[in-house]
Formats: structure tokens, C-alpha cells, sequence
């Protein structure tokens, strides 16, 4: 495409929308019907509207000595929506605008309000103007007024004003101070000769700012407003519906527009009291002061959870890695955590236990008491620390050895428990069978002789106490060392473990059975007196002697038996018994030596 076809075609484009912008706007719809339309062509030149000069702020003359105000704002806003230039006349008051409208020479009254008197000779439009009527009182009275807060007060009004006869009809005890002027009845309450003043707000908003009245506050409303509306002589309906076409063209943002212009947000309220901004003024700082110190708190608090959650995230990692049961319990021992190790050790899942009370892993070892004095410990704040067995889910028990730490909050309160614990089964078997080592003849699993000296001083003790027999048996393998040197030494521990089986079905389970050392043994028999030791010393032998022994076939034994006497000590009751033995070997063996 050529540059010149280019900008040709820019160029009619350009040219077609700006003829569609004009004619859209030559043909915007008319606000008036046809018939107004043609009447305000006709007549537009002769209307003439009244101007009042001193009616401020709704319609007054300004230093350039212009008309001004909140009403001639809107009369010549209607003039433009209807697309006319109105003549204007000057008036000093309504009385004298009336009469020419009387007379014909003026036909719109700017702004006016509504008394039946009115309407014998005036077209009334809508009211275009509402304005609350205000309770100003001096800047030192601090609160909010209602109607009723006037009661019993003295106040400013202005005569023959519509609100000051609204106020007077009411049971208010108010005394009148009757002003000829809203701007007296303002300075009436300025020297401190009224308590208040009611005036329209836009009059006290003008008059306030324009006297530079300093100590006057607007500190209510009377719910008693002044409506304005413009007026045309009866004759004139027509007129009248143009205008209130005009007016009703009117936007609410021009209407704002206006307000704004003439009434003075300061004088709306409090808010120009510097106290009351002082208070706002404190109140904003403590908020921002608490926004930034909970901000900053937020901030520290996520740093420090963070850290911690880190702290925590590797203790529990710890926790779980490493094989001590730990378990955490609240104060009434309901179990609220358990590591792996736990797991493991007691056969449990933590789905199993948590919630559980640790009692699921008693065992049948412990009385009450324990448990009481245990739970008495921890409770009091101090660590149990202590092997003990307990129960696993399979039933079998394990060692643990455990200690219980009474975990406390910040005010030494005990909120909880934490049971750490090395599971020492292994250990502890290993010492029990030492133990078993220790107290147990190899050979034969038959008590040796520490345990049997231990238990023989149990035995004579109760014994003693319970004045009951006590006697004792020594029994000693004839000729064993021919055994040993015929058959050899294993055939020798056989015959040992024979014997033992041989006595051991002989004698009853309170009985006492050990091996002395080599092949002598011991029986200590409670509650059995001499005469029936000696009987079953006698059938020991001749178990022994009617027993055929492997390889060996038969062997015999020899015995010594006594009884214990009050004053024994374990050696004096020995010594018999080996006299009896010795008495029993000397007397052929195979025999029964009794002392
Ligand atoms: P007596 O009739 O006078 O008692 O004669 P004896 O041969 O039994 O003599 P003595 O009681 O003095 O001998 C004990 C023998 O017992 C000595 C030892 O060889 C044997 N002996 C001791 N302990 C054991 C053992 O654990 N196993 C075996 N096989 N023999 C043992
Ligand atoms: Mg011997
Ligand atoms: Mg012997």
C-alpha cells in the first residue's frame, strides 16, 4: 500500500466516526417533550428569575458582586440542561420577590420552601435541596446532641424560622433566645449567651467560616430538615415541569459536586476539634504501635518455631534411630508418643498404644504397692529409675531398665512423663543364670553347697521359730573310687546323676537336696524328726541298692542322719551327720549311721 492511499484511508476513517460522534450528539433525546420543547423556545426570553442577595449560602451576591450559592449553583445547572439562558432580577427578600410574582414580572423563584400559604400562588418542583437543620453548641461541650439533649437548655432560634416552631411544639423546657438572624443566633452561642444554636447546616457552615468563628462546633442533628424546591407562578405549569425536568437532569455526582462547594465538611461534625483528632491520633498510633509489635512477634515466633520444628525434627529423628525405648505419657499415664524402638521391643504398634495406658505392659511380677509407690515417686517430681520386667504384646516378659522422667511446663507444673529404657532381657537372663551357676551343681542341676548353707540357715530359723523337727541327711557312695577307676570318670558322672534321680523321686519337695561335693550329698528334711529321718534315710538306701545302675549294675551308699537341735550351728548338725556316716562306713557301708 502506497503512504498516500494510507493517509487517505486514515483519513475517511477518521472522518466517518467523527461524523457518527457529532450526530449522535445532535440527536441525543430531548429531556422536554415536543410541545415544552417548543413552549421554552417560544417564551424562553421573557422568564425571568428572581436572585435574592442575602439568603446565603443558598442564593446571595458575592464580593465581585455576582450571584452565588447553593441554589443559584442548581438554577443554573437547570439552565444548561435545558439548553437556555434565563434573565436574572435582584431581590433583598422573598416578600418582594413574591410580589412580583404577583405582578408577572418575575417567573422562577430560585429556592423556596413549601407552606400551604405558598401554594394558593406558586408551582412548587420537587425539593432539590434538603439540609438537616444542626444543634451548634461552643467547642467546650464535648458530646453528640440530640434533639433531646436541648432539653432544659437555652437556645438560639431564629424567628418565624419553620424550625424554631417545630422546636417550640416540643415538651423540650428549652428558653428561647429569638434571634432575627442566623448569623446572631450563631453568636449568640459564640459569647456564651445561648447554651446553643439551631440552624441549618449550610447557613452555619457559610456563616462559621465566613466570620472566622472559631469556638462553634456542630454537635447534632434536629430531625427537622430545610427543603428547598424552585417555584413558578400557578399559571405557569408548563414552566413549572421544565424546571423540574431541568432538575431531575441532574446528576447525584453534580449534586455532591455542589454540596461539597458550599458546605463545610469541617462544621459537619466533631472532626475539627483538635481533641477529637488527638484521640483519633492516639488511637492510630497504639494500633500501629500493636500492628508492628504482633508483625515483628509473628516474625519471631515463625524464626523461632522454624528453629525449633529443626531442633525437634533431628531429636526425633535420634529418637527413632536409636534402640532405648522411649515412650511419652501425659499425667494420668496415657501414652501420647512411642519411638520405634518401642515398637520393636514390646511387639506393639504405636496404632496399639497410643492412647493406652501403660498398664498394657504390666506384668504379674509387681503388687499393687509397687505401682502405687512408683506412680507416689513421679508424681512428687522425682526420676524412677529401676530394672524391672514387663509384658510384651506376645506375652513374654522382657527387662527393662527404665527410667520415668517427670516431664514439668514453665510454672514446675508435672505435665507429662518420659519413659526411657534399655531393654536388658539378655543381660539379665545371662545374670540369672550365673546366678543359677553360682547356687546350681553342674553335674547334677541339684542345689551346691553355698545355697544348701543358705538355705539350711533359712530352714533353722523357722525351724526355731515354729519349734518344728529339723533333721539332715548325709549320704556318701561307697567304694566310688573303684567305680571311677573300673568304668572311668563319665561313667562315674553317670552314676552321680543316677543317684541323684534316685534320691530326688524319694524324697518330697520341701526337702532339700545338694550336692556336697564329689560324691556326697545332702538331704535336709523340715518337720522330720530323727525316728522319721532315719526312715527315709533307710529308704534311700535301699533305693540305691535295689537301682541298677548302667554299666556299674549295683552300687551302695552309706548315711549319716541327725537331727537339729535349738543351739545348732549348721557345723554342729554337720559334724553328727559325718559321725553317722563315719559310723555307718566302719560298721560295713551300705548302712544307716544314726546320731
Ligand atoms: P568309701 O567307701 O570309703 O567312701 O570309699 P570311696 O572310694 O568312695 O572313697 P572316697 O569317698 O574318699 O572317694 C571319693 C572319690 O570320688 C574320689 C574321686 O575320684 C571321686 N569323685 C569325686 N568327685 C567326682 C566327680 O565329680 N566325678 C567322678 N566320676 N568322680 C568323682
Ligand atoms: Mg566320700
Ligand atoms: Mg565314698
Amino acid at each position: 500500500m502506497k503512504r498516500t492511499t494510507f493517509l487517505a484511508l486514515i483519513y475517511i476513517i477518521t472522518g466517518f466516526f467523527l461524523t457518527a460522534y457529532a450526530y449522535g450528539n445532535s440527536t441525543a433525546k430531548d429531556i422536554l417533550t415536543p410541545d415544552e420543547r417548543l413552549w421554552l423556545n417560544k417564551n424562553q426570553s421573557r422568564i425571568v428569575y428572581a436572585v435574592e442577595t442575602n439568603y446565603a449560602p443558598f442564593v446571595f451576591i458575592d464580593s465581585n458582586e455576582q450571584p452565588a450559592g447553593l441554589a443559584y449553583d442548581y438554577i443554573r445547572l437547570v439552565e444548561s440542561k435545558l439548553g437556555v439562558n434565563f434573565k436574572e432580577r435582584r431581590f433583598s427578600s422573598l416578600a418582594d420577590i413574591f410580589s412580583k410574582v404577583h405582578s408577572k414580572e418575575i417567573d422562577i423563584v430560585n429556592a423556596v420552601t413549601v407552606t400551604p400559604e405558598r401554594s394558593v400562588f406558586l408551582l412548587f418542583t420537587d425539593s432539590f435541596i434538603s439540609v438537616p437543620n444542626v444543634i451548634v453548641v461552643n467547642k467546650e461541650r464535648q458530646r453528640w446532641m440530640e434533639e433531646k439533649d436541648l432539653f432544659g437548655l437555652s437556645v438560639s432560634l431564629v424567628k418565624s424560622y419553620a424550625v424554631t416552631e417545630y422546636l417550640m411544639k416540643k415538651n423540650l423546657a428549652i428558653t428561647p433566645d429569638l434571634a432575627s438572624n442566623d448569623l446572631e443566633a450563631l453568636l449568640n452561642v459564640s459569647f456564651g449567651k445561648s447554651d446553643a444554636a439551631v440552624v441549618d447546616l449550610a447557613t452555619a457552615s457559610y456563616l462559621i467560616s465566613k466570620n472566622g468563628i472559631t469556638n462553634l462546633r456542630v454537635a447534632g442533628e434536629i430531625e427537622f430538615n430545610i427543603n428547598l424546591s424552585m417555584a413558578t407562578s400557578i399559571e405557569e405549569p408548563v414552566l413549572r415541569s421544565i424546571l423540574q425536568k431541568g432538575l431531575g437532569a441532574i446528576t447525584d455526582e453534580q449534586r455532591q459536586e455542589i454540596r461539597n462547594r458550599w458546605i463545610n465538611a469541617s462544621t459537619q461534625t466533631v472532626f475539627n476539634d483538635w481533641r477529637f483528632w488527638a484521640i483519633v491520633g492516639v488511637v492510630l498510633l497504639i494500633s500501629l504501635v500493636i500492628i508492628i509489635w504482633n508483625r515483628s512477634l509473628n516474625y519471631h515466633v515463625k524464626l523461632r518455631t522454624k528453629a525449633e520444628q529443626e531442633e525437634i525434627n533431628k531429636l526425633s529423628k535420634v529418637i527413632e534411630q536409636i534402640d532405648d525405648i522411649v515412650a511419652i505419657t501425659d499425667k494420668l499415664g496415657t501414652i501420647t508418643y512411642v519411638n520405634q524402638a518401642f515398637c520393636v521391643h514390646t511387639g506393639y504398634t504405636r496404632e496399639e498404644v497410643i492412647g493406652q495406658s501403660f498398664r498394657i505392659l504390666k506384668s504379674d511380677h509387681y503388687d499393687s504397692e509397687f505401682y502405687k509407690k512408683l506412680w507416689r515417686m513421679i508424681l512428687g517430681g522425682n526420676i524412677f529409675r529401676e530394672t524391672i520386667i514387663n509384658r510384651k504384646k506376645n506375652g513374654d516378659l522382657y527387662y527393662e531398665n527404665k527410667t520415668i522422667t517427670p516431664l514439668k511446663d514453665d510454672k514446675n507444673e508435672i505435665i507429662g512423663f518420659v519413659s526411657t529404657g534399655k531393654d536388658v532381657t539378655a543381660d539379665a537372663l545371662m545374670n540369672q543364670e550365673m546366678q543359677r551357676i553360682a547356687t546350681i551343681d553342674q553335674l547334677t542341676g541339684i542345689y551346691n553347697r553355698h545355697k544348701f548353707e543358705e538355705l539350711f540357715t533359712l530352714e533353722a530359723e523357722r525351724s526355731r521359730r515354729f519349734s518344728q523337727p529339723l533333721s539332715l541327711i548325709m549320704i556318701d557312695i561307697d567304694h566310688f573310687k573303684a567305680v571311677n577307676d573300673t568304668y572311668g570318670h563319665d561313667v562315674g558322672d553317670e552314676v552321680l546323676k543316677t543317684l541323684t534321680d534316685i534320691v530326688y523321686e524319694n524324697i518330697r519337695k520341701i526337702d532339700i537336696f545338694a550336692r556336697w561335693g564329689g560324691e556326697e550329698f545332702l538331704v535336709l528334711s523340715p518337720s522330720t524328726d530323727l525316728e522319721n529321718i532315719q526312715i527315709l534315710a533307710e529308704k534311700l538306701r535301699l533305693a540305691v541298692e535295689n537301682t541298677l545302675f548302667p554299666k556299674v549294675n549295683h552300687i551302695t551308699i552309706s548315711l549319716g542322719v541327725s537331727t537339729f537341735r535349738e543351739d545348732d550351728t549348721f557345723s554342729d548338725l554337720f559334724k553328727r551327720v559325718d559321725q553317722g556316716l563315719y559310723y555307718a562306713k566302719e560298721q560295713g557301708r551300705n548302712q544307716v549311721g544314726s546320731i
